[in-house]
């Protein structure tokens, strides 16, 4: 067969497998003008469709950011820091100058300190080797803080391009929709609007008559819980207003079961309290650590749910991380699900998640 490219994002055409990148029905090849169902489909039903590109397909195309000058705006998903950051970001967009958007701030709870948050942020960007310019935390469903970030976009770019990036989930295609509406009064533009020919397979938005704004794929970060649990498992773990804290007062040999996704055992300590920050629609099931893993094995599913179904099909099973903690204030991460904090230190606790999901510890942010 004959290699076509796709005419709206420059894709190469395949006829084979639906579900992938560049997928196209042997009819179509018949005629002039082929694009790929991802392309159709938003040209069509303003939809835009989610095609799993492989990580050198990302690669690839991040990697073509380098070789543009341009200001990149980087989404991290603040309920997610650890699962959002790209690592190799630094590489693959060449000495471009960032803006690092942590986004979701409406759902960290009020006791959150959001100048903890910011100097969080410029530090783990430092570690990645970013050559951040300014820092911003925003909602983009809330609108909060857009009209300062587009503000110092405008600023920064200097009549450049913008490149959006982020991985998946951080709220890339909200994010991208307010900043159009707030701009141009255009509402859900990023589906309406269909430039083809880009070359690079990303979403063209025209800035003015020299520049655009580009939305890219969004990045797969295996450790994200997302990738582990179904489309409806993850509407409810994603939380959609501001967290409440729930807090337990354990004693050692205590487990904590987050519905059936996670798993805390405090395993040796003085009585303390264990401070959970999770979507409000997660069970949080206390019990005995002796009795853990037989309910666990009967229950999984049920009484601790989520998962559901499709996710009991897709999950691995949970893995093991121990950790000795000996500073106060310490938050027990679980990528993209949630967090503990233990205000406390002098504890032994171990944390189950299932297995490729991070599990990690942090300075709290309290
Ligand atoms: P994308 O995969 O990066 O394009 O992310 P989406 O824009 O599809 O958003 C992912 C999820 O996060 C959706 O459930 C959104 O409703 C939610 N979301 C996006 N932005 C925000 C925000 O500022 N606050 C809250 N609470 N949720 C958000």
């Amino acid at each position: 067969m004959s290699e076509f490219i796709c005419q709206g994002c420059g894709v190469k055409i395949q006829t084979d497998q639906p579900d992938q990148p560049g997928y196209a029905p042997a009819s179509a090849l018949e005629r002039e003008d082929i694009i790929c169902k991802r392309c159709f489909r938003l040209k069509n039903y303003n939809e835009v469709q989610d095609v799993p590109y492989n990580d050198d397909d990302f690669l690839r195309m991040l990697n073509s950011i380098g070789s543009t000058k341009s200001l990149i705006v980087n989404l991290i998903d603040l309920f997610d820091f650890n699962g959002s950051v790209i690592s190799g970001l630094a590489r693959l967009t060449g000495n471009n100058p960032i803006i690092l958007v942590g986004n979701k701030l409406d759902v960290l709870p009020k006791s959150i300190n959001p100048k903890k948050v910011e100097q969080w942020l410029r530090r783990t960007a430092k570690e990645y080797g970013l050559q951040v310019k300014d820092v911003f935390l925003i909602s983009a469903a809330k609108g909060h803080g857009m009209e300062q970030l587009s503000e110092a976009i405008e600023r920064y770019r200097q009549g450049r391009d913008v490149y959006v990036v982020g991985t998946t989930n951080v709220g890339k295609s909200t994010f991208i929709n307010r900043l159009i509406n707030e701009t141009s009064g255009v509402k859900d533009a990023i589906t309406t609007s269909y430039f083809p020919g880009t070359t690079l397979g990303f979403i063209d938005i025209p800035l003015d008559d020299q520049s655009s704004m580009f939305d890219t794929p969004g990045v797969i970060n295996r450790h994200q819980m997302a990738h582990y649990v179904s489309e409806q498992d993850l509407k409810l773990i994603t939380p959609k207003k501001e967290i409440k804290p729930k807090v337990f007062q354990l004693n050692e040999e205590q487990t904590l079961f987050f519905g059936g996704l996670a798993r805390l055992d405090f395993e040796q300590g003085e009585r303390t309290s264990f401070i959970c920050h999770f979507s409000n629609d997660i069970n949080i099931h206390r019990t005995k650590l002796e009795k853990a893993d037989e309910l666990y094995a009967n229950h999984l599913g049920e009484l601790l749910s989520p998962p559901d179904e499709e996710s009991l099909d897709k999950m691995p099973p949970l893995k093991q991380h121990t950790f000795r903690i000996s500073e106060d204030k310490t938050d027990i991460v679980f990528s993209g699900l949630g967090w503990v904090t233990v205000p406390e230190g002098s504890i032994s606790v171990s944390a189950y998640a299932p297995e490729g999901v991070k599990v990690s510890v942090r300075e709290s942010l309290i």
